[in-house]
């Protein structure tokens, strides 16, 4: 996100810079929820609303990247830079893959679609959760 503080066309409200600051090397994929939580220490009168909107101009601004592994709830991530993730489906925690896969698409795709992106999704349960289902289930 270095190219955030440099960027003089975006307004710098305090509460702006704050959730800057929050999701700058975060790594940990935060919901608006805990972004909200978050930055409501430091300015006990900000809304929701006031943090979903700052979230959308920073998404737009293609300075933070929306993650939709998650199907209950949206996640952002600072890292703008091409990264998979691996999600546990228990806990819904995040982890980043920073493995470069070389996908190649047939060329019929290439020749209709200048490729930009990709993203893969992978799916499991972590240790922590899985040790956890052990226990519950009593074995
Ligand atoms: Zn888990
Ligand atoms: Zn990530």
């Amino acid at each position: 996100m270095k190219r955030l503080e440099k960027n003089m066309k975006l307004k710098q409200t305090p509460q702006r810079l704050a959730i800057i600051n929050f999701l700058e090397n975060n790594k940990n994929h935060p919901t608006v929820e805990d972004i909200y939580r978050a930055i409501i220490e430091q300015f006990p009168t900000i809304s929701l609303a006031t943090v979903y909107k700052n979230i959308e101009t920073l998404k737009n601004l293609g300075m933070i990247r929306e993650i939709t592994i998650d199907p209950e709830k949206k996640h952002f991530d600072p890292n703008t830079l091409t990264h998979h993730h691996l999600i546990c489906t228990e806990c819904k925690r995040i982890v980043d893959i920073n493995i470069d896969f070389e996908i190649k698409l047939p060329d019929n795709f290439i020749s209709d679609f200048e490729i930009t992106g990709n993203h893969i999704e992978f799916y499991g349960i972590c240790s922590l959760c899985k040790n956890s289902k052990v226990v519950k289930n009593g074995i």
